[in-house]
């Protein structure tokens, strides 16, 4: 075999893998359908039929609660901006406190701090990455008002444990399902097991409309509230005869025409490419798994994964050199792909655990942490989540490859790529930056 590329051999593989794109004919028709029209975007933020949107925003939202079987779904204009509205809809302000997860996109745990609410991380489960029970049920006091669970890399949340917490503590759960838009949970789809769930359709995701996410709930009172909070809501509330006024004000996180044209096609497509997704993650699985000391995701019985990256687990000791010198030379033998020249389809650990961030570290702004109604002591203590902090640093490394458009044979280089670096990683022991 040749030597590794990182100590100057020839790599695996030189030209870059495919390009991730789920965009073709059908969007393209749907998108000059609507420019035709001229009407690119029809809400008013004002009471009317327009109040929720034109036809495409209205027919995407039809077909997006049907696929998540859930009563509402309302379009928006980002994942971020639906968790928002989800914070707010659920009447969450200053003094209170707001269970979530500190592994996952940074927008998550922003959500609460924006309506000057303090987040409380509590700590992950090793096996699904997800919030673990046992942890919520240690971070609850008398000023926790919601859960904020993510079905991280597409692996649902251990929602019955979670929804008698809930029941028990008297708390609202709010699904973040960016990464989970195909997962079940026990036959139900996420995004309808909480009492909101929020789902982003932005470039990177499994399928998108460039910006875009969609808040999903069966709840007559909150899919009130975040159509509110997503158009004006001040400027309707007397109108419409709202009842109940608080966070009622409101944002324009509106979704255009433009784009709902395109989401109903990319909808259509999610099945196609959730097949694909799952087969070239098995692949990988089933061959990754054959190198000792590194293990395949786990699927828990009665869950449905989406695979939006596969995360694995390394084991130093077991493979007796370190997951990022091996990830290191791995990366030296793969390159990345068209469209992300400069990144890496692999990489140890997600986002750092966000309460070593600096806005928590150093508690930026005047609300939510140093808010005079907050009677609470958080801690964003490094330490505070092993089980988070050890996978991030040294267990759990993440790759893209399983995504749609990699053929057999780009599969299979992947595999040679860990095969080349897994046979001679006597030669990492002691290597040195
Ligand atoms: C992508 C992502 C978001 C943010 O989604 P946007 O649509 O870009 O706002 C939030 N949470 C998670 C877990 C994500 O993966």
């Amino acid at each position: 075999m040749h030597k590794l590329a990182m100590l100057g051999g020839e790599p695996v593989r030189r030209h870059l893998f495919p390009a991730h794109n789920t965009i073709g004919p059908e969007e393209k028709r749907a998108a000059l359908e609507v420019l035709d029209s001229g009407n690119l975007s029809q809400f008013l933020g004002a009471w009317g039929e327009d109040f929720y949107g034109g036809p495409k925003v209205q027919e995407f939202e039809r077909a997006w609660a049907f696929h998540t079987q859930t009563t509402f779904a309302h379009a928006v204009n980002s994942n971020t901006s639906g968790l928002f509205a989800a914070i707010g809809a659920c009447n969450i302000g200053p003094g209170d406190e707001v269970i979530v997860s500190p592994y996952t996109m940074s927008a998550s745990a922003i959500a609460p701090v924006i309506y000057g609410a303090v987040p409380v991380f509590a700590d992950i489960d090793p096996q699904t990455f997800c919030l673990a029970p046992a942890s919520i049920e240690a971070h609850i006091t008398d000023r926790t008002r919601a859960i904020l669970v993510v079905h991280i890399f597409g692996h649902p949340a251990d929602m019955d444990a979670i929804n008698a917490l809930a029941r028990r503590y008297n708390l609202q759960v709010i699904e973040d399902c960016a990464q989970a838009p195909a997962s079940y949970y026990r036959g139900k789809s996420v995004g309808g097991l909480g009492d909101l769930g929020v789902f982003s359709l932005n470039y990177h995701k499994h399928i998108h409309t460039g910006e875009g996410g969609l808040v999903t709930t069966n709840r007559d009172d909150l899919a009130e509230k975040i159509a509110l909070i997503r158009n004006h809501g001040e400027q309707v509330v007397e109108e419409k005869g709202s009842k109940d006024l608080v966070n009622t004000f409101g944002f324009n996180y509106r979704l255009t025409e433009l784009q709902a044209a395109i989401g109903i096609e990319q909808l259509k497509k999610l099945p196609a490419l959730m097949e694909v997704r799952k087969h070239n993650s098995q692949f990988l699985s089933k061959h990754l798994d054959q190198f000792d000391g590194i293990s395949s995701p786990y699927v828990a019985e009665d869950c449905v994964h989406s695979y939006y990256t596969q995360a694995f687990r390394y084991n130093a000791e077991i493979l007796g050199v370190s997951r990022d010198i091996f990830l290191k030379a791995l990366r030296a033998e793969l390159p990345s792909s068209y469209g992300r020249e400069k990144d890496s389809l692999i990489g140890g650990g997600y986002v750092r655990p966000l309460y070593l961030q600096p806005i928590y570290q150093d508690r930026i702004g005047r609300c939510a942490f140093n808010c005079p109604r907050y009677k609470g002591q958080v801690s964003y203590q490094a330490g505070l989540c092993p089980v988070t902090e050890r996978m991030h640093f040294s267990e759990l490394f993440i790759l893209e490859y399983n995504r749609p458009g990699m053929t057999k044979a780009d599969l299979q280089d992947v595999v040679n790529g860990f095969e080349k670096v897994y046979s001679q990683r006597q030669a990492l022991r002691d290597w040195h930056e």
